[in-house]
């Protein structure tokens, strides 16, 4: 195998034992002893690295009964190459179709601060035409004596909020330990920028039973091509878990540079590039790259013209009064505004 092949097998298995493992590993020539092409991301999933694997390789590999897939992704990947249901284009959630006409807008808190507040930011939501709502309530924060979002409680308040606007609900689950709770009442997960780089939790949050669709957002230090490989974890996770739809859209959300009179650098130049490399629908977050709201709209509009297919927007009844991320949150009425002038 040449160094940096691109080639590789993607082997779902039926029968994960250590037996059945061993002999799908004698059908490629492998041994028990250690090997680096060989990876084991689940009982069940495994990657091979595979310069041009054959078709016949590949029908005498799915031969053997304990073999349930064969992916030869050809210098592929599943995010540029999604095997099977590329034409199946179902909405992420409900309300939120990437192929409208019309951008998918996320909006709401950066927390979820308490029921009535969460009740009424839904209600301005809905009222300007969102089509779903956000809210932190396990947030990432980088001092450990800054708030850090309500957890259970708050989830049970976009449940509410969800219950009361018709709304799907996003939210970000933070830790392995949140996630069957958060996978069972949120419509979407959110993968923050900080844990776009924990690879293990990626393919689990793939994989996990509930199948419930994800957010994936860049991390502030990662180029496009790592994203695009932390997009690959997830979706080799919805393999592992029979889930027939990639259920994933990525989230550009300002990179750090040298500049610093925004809080993050949004890159615009990622929306054509993302498009070009991935099937995987593409949104904006101007809020967390502008760091104050007067930014936000056109930062908002120039990633729509740069291709985005969406917003995660932070918006809030009284923003100056917001725990979290107070500078950036829309007020009301600009929100209602920037809205119209999306939809215009
Ligand atoms: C957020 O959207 O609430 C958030 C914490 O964003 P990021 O992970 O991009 O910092
Ligand atoms: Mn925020």
């Amino acid at each position: 195998m040449s160094a940096g092949s691109s080639d590789a097998l993607v082997l779902r298995l039926e029968d994960g034992t250590r037996s059945a493992v061993l002999e799908v590993r004698a059908l490629l020539g492998m041994g028990e002893g250690h090997d680096p092409r060989w990876r084991q991301h689940a009982p069940n999933l495994v990657t091979v690295r595979w310069e041009h694997p054959t078709e016949e390789l590949e029908q005498e590999l799915l031969s053997h009964p304990a073999v349930d897939q064969v992916i030869r992704l050809n210098g592929a990947r599943l995010y540029s190459q999604w095997p099977g249901e590329s034409s199946d284009r179902a909405p992420v959630a409900p309300g939120m179709d990437f192929d409208s006409e019309d951008p998918v807008v996320i909006a709401g808190p950066c927390s979820v601060e308490g029921r009535s507040l969460m009740l009424e930011i839904a209600q301005m939501v809905a009222e300007a035409g969102g089509n779903a709502l956000r809210g932190g309530v396990f947030k990432p924060r980088t001092s450990p004596y800054d708030f850090a979002g309500l957890g259970e409680q708050g989830l049970e308040y976009m449940v509410e909020a969800r219950e009361l606007t018709g709304l799907p609900i996003v939210t970000e689950v933070l830790h392995p330990s949140q996630l069957d709770l958060v996978a069972e009442h949120a419509d979407v997960l959110q993968i923050g920028s900080r844990n776009m780089h924990n690879t293990a939790f990626l393919f689990q949050l793939g994989a996990h039973p509930r199948g419930k669709p994800a957010l994936l957002k860049r991390g502030f230090a990662a180029t496009v091509a790592e994203l695009l490989d932390a997009a690959e974890y997830f979706l080799l996770g919805r393999l592992a878990g029979g889930h027939r739809r990639p259920g994933l859209f990525l989230c550009e959300r300002g990179i750090r540079t040298f500049e610093d009179s925004t809080r993050f650098t949004l890159d615009l130049g990622a929306f054509p590039i993302l498009k070009k490399r991935t099937h995987l629908p593409v949104i904006a977050d101007p809020s967390h790259s502008a760091g104050s709201r007067e930014l936000v709209p056109a930062l908002a509009h120039a990633a729509l013209a740069a291709g985005a297919s969406g917003m995660l927007v932070e918006a809030h009844a009284r923003p100056h009064e917001a725990w979290c991320d107070s500078d950036q949150s829309l007020e009301p009425e600009v929100f209602r505004t920037m809205m119209s002038r999306l939809r215009g």
